[in-house]
């Protein structure tokens, strides 16, 4: 691996804790004098890569982030598209999943990096993991073999690992490993060396040119179930107005209570046109309907597998496809196809 001393990096930089620093006189966190973020790494100016960046004024908490965010990152790096070799993206740890995923969906035939990451501790403070998860970030972002760029993917850069970013959940609100992605093998390790996995990263058709989709539909809602849920709560969920789809987190493999004013209500749902796609409660393994007699009814009840994806990926690909596609029939068959890697399917 070699990094090209020419490359250059464009820096997205939307807040989260890695943008704060901590008020010397108050000890409260605020964000950073956005000028000052690479007083904070020196380093950065003797690496030979040029890093340019773009402050998302003023820097939110990613709870703030919504579909607009993602709208203008995808916009931002459609217009740099062409100058720089890679894209950091700076965004808080709490739904910086949903971006990752979002951003996957939107920027179709990617082909090269771009990486968001962040911090559990603002970067002014001594302890902060922040100036190694942004350094190592902007080498992933600029890694090249043989001209050809290694991670032509939307990740999530943590602690020391590269994640596909549409696999990603956040995990842990206190350890500096705060990602995992459950049913995807990590596609790079940082340590003395940063390692690369080829076989698990995707790569794009040779030719093929960015596409930038920015089309959301929000009216997406979650079913989680939990043993005594009431026809009530259901029946509230699946009939809110203009609701287009809905992610039902069910039990184990995919399994849910077999009612007959369960069956039914889901049925009535799905023949209005209603989507419903299952999500399993467990982070790790994948949806199964028909192993257990209690999925052998979603499956008449009309309710389309989301196999091993991640809520994340399922709520995000779902306001993607209904904003991008009138058709129902053009969605189902998109929504149970792998678009960017999002998810294995059982054959
Ligand atoms: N609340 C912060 C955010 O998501 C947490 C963080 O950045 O780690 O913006």
């Amino acid at each position: 691996m070699v990094i090209a001393k020419d490359s250059a990096v464009l820096l997205l930089f939307t807040g989260g804790t890695i943008s704060m620093s901590e008020d010397p006189t108050t000890g409260a966190l605020r964000p950073i004098d956005f000028d000052r973020l690479l007083e904070y790494m020196p380093e950065l100016k003797h690496s030979g890569i040029s890093v340019k960046s773009i402050p998302f004024l003023p820097l939110i908490d990613s709870s703030d982030v919504y579909p607009p965010v993602w709208e203008r990152i995808a916009l931002i790096i459609q217009e740099h598209y062409d100058d720089f070799d890679g894209f950091v993206v700076l965004h808080g740890t709490d739904t910086m999943a949903y971006s990752a995923s979002a951003l996957s969906f939107m920027l179709e035939n990617l082909s090269k990096p771009v990486i968001f990451t962040g911090a559990q501790l603002p970067i002014g403070m001594m302890r902060s993991d922040a100036k190694e998860n942004l350094i190592t970030s902007i080498e992933i972002a600029t890694a090249k073999e043989n001209g050809q760029t290694i991670v032509p993917e939307v990740c999530i850069f943590f602690e020391d690992t590269l994640f596909r970013g549409n696999r990603t959940t956040k995990k842990n609100a206190e350890h500096f490993s705060a990602f995992n992605s459950y049913n995807y093998p990590a596609l790079a390790k940082a340590g003395v060396h940063i390692k690369y996995f080829r076989s698990a990263i995707h790569y794009p058709a040779a030719g093929a040119k960015l596409r930038v989709r920015t089309r959301i539909d929000q009216n997406i809602a979650i079913l989680k179930l939990f043993p005594g849920i009431t026809e009530q709560t259901v029946n509230a969920i699946l009939n809110i107005p203009n609701i287009k789809a809905i992610v039902l987190e069910s039990f184990g493999a995919g399994n849910a209570p077999r009612k007959a004013w369960f069956y039914d209500a889901l049925k009535c749902a799905t023949a209005k046109g209603i989507l419903i796609v299952n999500k399993s409660q467990c982070s790790t393994g994948s949806v199964e309907m028909g192993r257990y007699e209690t999925s052998l009814n979603l499956v008449s009840a009309g309710v389309m597998s989301g196999y091993d994806c991640t809520t994340e990926a399922i709520v995000t690909k779902l306001m993607y496809l209904l904003g991008e596609y009138e058709s129902l029939d053009e969605v189902k068959h998109k929504l149970s196809k792998s678009m960017c890697g999002e998810m294995t399917i059982l054959q």
